[in-house]
């Protein structure tokens, strides 16, 4: 594999990493791929990427490292790999869009500066549909200077929203991932409420999405992935877990424990516990119908 000069590396070709960086190569942005799985880097190269075998060999003259990889102990493990931290030249910004922990996001810049190394957090929000399309929201913590260098890229993916200092990316995103969970446990529990009462399910949403009760669960989750029985919007069950947790932790330290949020947290790892390994999120749903107490009488 050739050195990547001045481009894209890309470590993390997953649900969300492998449309992000196919909409990168559509964009004729050179960008080498990594993933430690095999067939992550087939559906790359079908899409038009290039492959390296290795997150060094992708990072190595590479300008701007991009990594969507499942939490801060995999994007600190990637980074941390001696043979990594060789290949980073210094003057590169790596761009950590995973959803990952924001006082760990800056720990490891502070690591990252003696390498002469820039960071900038960069979570998304919009699933899997908006990454292929371009049209993600984007989250963006860091250094002014820093951000200005791969604003250009980054609009590739979708509109920015600056956020303030590093970290504070993750700390929204995670926080917006509280409220998203939340909605959507107590949107399952009213619909399916409704149902046992004897209401149509879809009237109900309908019904809801002219009203004050609306969210992205009702507008969107049950509609598209809960109400066809697809359960297929591509965010794990487990992976939205974690973000929680990292909200429910930012909101402790602050001194503002979220009560609300340490509940679902709860509910959401009950399920996570009996639903396998791979189940999507929108899962909490069908599992609530099947946990809830029977309808008194039956
Ligand atoms: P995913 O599990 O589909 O993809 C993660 C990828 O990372 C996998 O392909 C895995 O093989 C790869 N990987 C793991 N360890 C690696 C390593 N050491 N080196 C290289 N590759 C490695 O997850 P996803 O759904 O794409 O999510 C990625 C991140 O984006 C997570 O932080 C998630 O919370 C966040 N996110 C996901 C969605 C969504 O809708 N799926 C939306 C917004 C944010």
């Amino acid at each position: 594999m050739s050195e990547n000069q001045g481009g894209v590396a890309f470590v993390g070709l997953g649900r969300m990493g492998l449309p992000m960086a196919s909409q990168l190569v559509r964009a004729g942005v050179p960008t080498v791929g990594f993933d430690v799985g095999p067939a992550a880097r087939e559906s790359f190269a079908a899409a038009g990427g290039a492959v390296a075998d290795s997150a060094a060999a992708a990072v190595a003259g590479a300008a701007t490292v991009i990594l969507m990889l499942p939490d801060s102990g995999v994007v600190e493990s990637v980074l941390g790999d001696p043979e990594v931290v060789a290949a980073l030249r210094p003057g590169t910004t790596v761009v950590d869009m995973s959803s990952s922990e924001p006082a760990r996001t800056r720990a490891l810049a502070g690591k990252l500066v003696g390498l002469g190394v820039a960071m900038v957090d960069a979570p998304v929000s919009g699933g899997v549909a908006r990454a292929g399309t371009g049209e993600l929201a984007v989250m963006v913590g860091g250094e002014d200077t820093d951000v200005a260098r791969v604003e250009p890229l980054l609009t590739r993916l979708g509109t920015l929203y600056r956020s303030g200092g590093i970290g504070s990316g993750h700390a929204v995103k995670a926080l917006n991932n509280l409220m998203s969970a939340t909605h959507l446990l107590v949107t399952s529990e009213a619909v399916l409420a409704g149902r046992r009462f004897g209401l149509d399910p879809a009237r109900v949403l309908e019904i809801v999405n002219a009203s004050s009760g609306r969210s992205g669960s009702s507008e969107n989750k049950w509609p598209r992935f809960v109400l066809p029985g697809s359960y297929d919007s591509g965010f794990g069950l487990r992976l939205m877990l974690k973000d929680m947790r990292i909200a429910v932790a930012l909101a402790e330290q602050v001194g503002l424990p979220s009560r609300l949020g340490a509940d679902a947290v709860e509910v959401w790892a009950r399920a996570a516990e009996e639903l396998p390994a791979d189940a999507d999120h929108t899962e909490i749903a069908r599992w609530l119908d099947e946990h809830a107490p029977p309808p008194a009488g039956a």
